[in-house]
């Protein structure tokens, strides 16, 4: 790699540095973090909290809109958005008038809401295909598609893309080594060896793909269509229309994950690009971060489906979620989709995207470092590498922990929540122009810290 080297003995002296200033200035996040530890593993409601940059997560209080409030009475710029469940922005106006309404009024019955027809409707118009179901999450949304495209195809594979992330879904949990499935690293007691329930391509790899698909033996591929786990990572030019094409050909099913991609616009980068997936699945943000996901299909697949499941089975076939496709969230979508997840909220937010993304090269450029910006509508990312990866095994490899680290908690210190494990930027509906130079002006205080 060109360009301008970190100097390690610099970078490890500022971290010390700033984790002080956290201890220091989040004393009341550390008492609850030294109480959980009594009732919780490691302190924290779920595993990954952790890897939050400082030597323990922040206790949030509150969040309105662009802002999120902390016990110890900081107010941070929030660019995390719960990892995008919050990319509506928090506690969103324009969805919480039916969400509180719908709570009073009773939140799962184990039926059916009018709402539901109503966001069956519009997803069908967004998304371009016709039949929807609904899940817990947008984890169960994609397990749930991979069994039926497994039911329908009776084929036993399923293809992924090398560091994609698709939630919890056991069959992602696979990376390529040497040309050959392995598990991945940190998988945590899985089930079955995923060289047994997955092949690995890389992304933008048109001749593995059709290596891996051209013995018929791979249900569907589970793809975001632009890579946003390990950096955003774009197709190449032809690259998603080959995928369309070979998926066809060998009668494998394409199953698009807009559960981030969704930042593209008001029908993801499928109704952006006018793609043609066989299954979409879609979660997170499309119920305000109220849980629940969608899961759509084409006609074809739909009448493959249809009739292929015993009804007395049908409660006990894999597929389920006792709270999926409740009134609250069905509530919670037809509010989100109608109010807030809008054509003119893109409009505004994917331009503020652009510029943080301007704000970010602008001080790449003064200080000549060998770092890159990738944007996806309102989403936007730094990465310590100077071209743009062509795939996951290229981006992982450009991965800096330390100085991830280092850039998350400076800017957590100066009010900035970034989303952690990477260096991504969501942009919410509440965001202002000033939040977005005010990241700017810090970004480039931490650069020079590291650099002069
Ligand atoms: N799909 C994608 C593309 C994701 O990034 C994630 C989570 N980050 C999921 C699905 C799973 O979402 P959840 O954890 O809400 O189930």
């Amino acid at each position: 790699m060109n360009g301008k080297q970190v100097n390690r003995d610099r970078l490890r002296r500022l971290l010390s540095e700033e984790l002080e200033r956290f201890e220091r200035d989040h004393p009341k996040s550390r008492t609850l973090f030294e109480r959980a530890k009594a009732s919780m593993i490691d302190g924290v409601p779920m595993n990954w909290m952790v890897k939050w940059a400082g030597s323990f997560p922040v206790f949030a209080t509150e969040g309105s809109g662009a802002y999120i409030h902390d016990v110890d009475g900081h107010r941070y710029i929030d660019f995390c958005l719960g990892d995008t469940g919050s990319m509506t922005g928090h506690a969103p106006e324009g969805a919480m008038p039916a969400i509180v309404d719908r709570v009073r009024r009773g939140v799962t019955f184990m039926l059916p809401t009018e709402d539901a027809v109503w966001v069956g409707e519009e997803l069908s118009r967004r998304f371009g295909l016709p039949y929807w179901q609904v899940a817990v999450s947008a984890t169960d949304a994609n397990r749930f598609a991979l069994r039926l495209a497994r039911h329908i195809t009776k084929r036993k594979y399923v293809l992924v893309f090398n560091y994609c992330y698709h939630g919890t879904v056991d069959e992602s949990f696979a990376t390529l080594k040497d040309g050959r499935t392995v598990s991945r690293y940190g998988n945590i007691g899985p089930q079955t060896d995923p060289a047994g329930t997955t092949k690995v391509v890389e992304f933008n790899d048109i001749a593995a793909l059709e290596e891996a698909l051209a013995p018929g033996d791979v249900a569907c591929v589970l793809a975001e269509p632009v890579m946003t786990n390990i950096g955003i990572i774009h197709p190449e030019p032809g690259y998603l229309d080959a995928l369309r094409e070979i998926t066809r050909r060998t009668g494998t099913l394409l199953i698009y994950d807009e559960t981030h991609t969704m930042s593209a616009g008001p029908g993801g980068y499928t109704g952006a690009h006018g793609l043609k997936p066989d299954m979409l699945t879609v979660g997170k943000a499309i119920g305000s971060g109220i849980p629940t996901a969608v899961y759509g299909f084409s006609e074809e697949v739909a009448r493959r489906i249809r009739g292929s499941i015993d009804k007395e089975g049908a409660d006990v076939g894999g597929i389920g979620g006792t709270l999926a496709g409740n009134a609250l969230s069905m509530a919670a979508m037809r509010a989100t989709l109608e109010h807030v997840l809008t054509r003119e909220s893109f409009d505004r937010n994917i331009a503020l995207a652009a510029r943080f993304a301007e704000g970010v090269e602008s001080v790449i450029r003064e200080y000549g470092l060998p770092w890159i910006v990738k944007s996806l509508g309102c989403r936007t990312e730094y990465w310590f590498r100077d071209t743009p990866p062509k795939n996951g095994g290229e981006a992982a490899a450009a991965v800096d922990y330390e100085l991830d680290r280092y850039m998350h908690l400076a800017a957590l210190n100066r009010g900035i929540l970034m989303t952690p494990f990477h260096n991504m930027a969501l942009i919410s509906f509440k965001t202002a122009p000033e939040d977005i130079d005010y990241h700017t002006t810090i970004f480039r205080e931490s650069v020079a810290a590291l650099f002069e």
